[in-house]
């Protein structure tokens, strides 16, 4: 007899979502990206003890039918990538369709959802099990709470950091959501405290305040760049308005945060002189590209994507942050321009 045995479901899902989900916060990401790509014009974040205790995100998006409840659950089961062609030209920001899987492994979950016709479903699933599947009222939309995270991989609980931390983290993903998505409204609130709310009426500069502060938001500068490949826009702080790190740098490529140091870069020097040392603006730059241009199929968490072009690309942002800097400095810099 061999001793070769296949993997149970709720196994290898378990074993999965230690990649996916790597702390709360990754929890938030996956299910605001569900939300967003569910159509959703409000979101609200309810959060509790860093979302170790609880994680309640409301959306009032497309929802599901039953059936497609019960199957979002399962590994690789997604309705946003039916075809390989379609890989390439990927629109939403999910399409590997394990997020839920992951998290249903790992905590306790419930899926409220409704298409808004006809009934809704509840479905309660602990460890990857559906425990109860019960018939709602049909409201349009769809509402997960996921409580005891990580409470059957006691070694990723070891791994989470204080709840300070882990509450940057989230605060964190919901900013680059939320800058990346003026359109939509986003709340964010923790153990009942709100801690960010966006209008939702599309102008970014109104998604800046409501991360930023009204203050803040007024002194941000708009920029644009376009050359063949690509388009740049986005907002920039007034030299006077700095931060001693990089982490208010907000980078988007087709609506999709993502890292990339030669951008960033390019950013920084798009102020020449202006910056003190070790001081760093406020951006957030939208850069549209064709699809074809980036890859976005190399890691899981899909924060690292390939770029063509990249030096082309560093080269329009700096010129296009440098001229909107340049147009409000009164003293003129010299050497610049030529
Ligand atoms: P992916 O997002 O990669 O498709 P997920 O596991 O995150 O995979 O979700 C599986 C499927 O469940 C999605 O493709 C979508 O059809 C459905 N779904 C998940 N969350 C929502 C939501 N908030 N509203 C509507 N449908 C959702
Ligand atoms: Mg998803």
């Amino acid at each position: 007899m061999g001793k070769i045995k296949e993997l149970s479901t709720v196994l290898t899902n378990q074993i999965a979502a230690g990649e996916v989900i790597e702390r709360p916060s990754s929890v938030v990401k996956e299910l605001l990206e569900n939300a967003i790509d569910a159509n959703s014009s409000r979101i609200e974040i309810q959060i509790e003890e860093a979302g170790l205790r609880k994680i309640k995100i409301i959306d009032n998006g497309d929802g599901m039918v039953h059936d497609d409840a019960v199957l979002s659950i399962k590994r690789h089961t997604t309705s946003k990538l039916y075809s390989p062609e379609q890989l390439f030209r990927i629109r939403t920001l999910g399409f590997r369709g394990e997020a839920l899987a992951s998290i249903t492994a790992i905590s306790k979950t419930t899926i409220e959802t409704s298409t808004g016709e006809d009934v809704g479903t509840k479905l309660t699933v602990k460890g990857g099990v559906i425990e109860a599947d019960e018939v709602v009222p049909p409201i349009k939309g769809t509402t997960i709470t996921v409580e005891s995270i990580f409470y059957n991989t006691p070694a990723r609980l070891k791994y989470v950091k204080t709840l300070q931390t882990e509450m940057a983290h989230i605060s964190d993903i919901v900013s680059k959501l939320s800058l990346s998505h003026p359109d939509i409204a986003f709340i964010l609130k923790h153990d009942g405290n709100e801690l960010l709310r966006t209008s939702g009426t599309g102008d970014l500069r109104q998604a800046i305040a409501g991360n930023l502060g009204t203050t803040n938001a007024r002194k941000m500068l708009s920029f644009k760049g376009e050359d063949n490949d690509f388009v740049v826009t986005g907002y920039t702080s007034l030299p006077e308005l700095t931060r001693s790190n990089r982490n208010y740098i907000f980078i988007f490529i087709n609506g999709r945060s993502i890292k990339n140091y030669a951008i960033n870069k390019a950013i920084v020097a798009g102020y020449g002189s202006t910056l003190m040392v070790g001081r760093f603006p406020i951006t957030v730059i939208n850069i549209e590209m064709d699809y074809l241009l980036v890859d976005v199929n190399v890691h899981p968490t899909k924060q690292e994507v390939r770029i063509s072009k990249e030096y082309d690309l560093a080269k329009l942002i700096t010129q296009a942050i440098s001229q909107s800097i340049q147009s409000v400095q009164r003293i003129p810099v010299y050497g610049a321009g030529q």
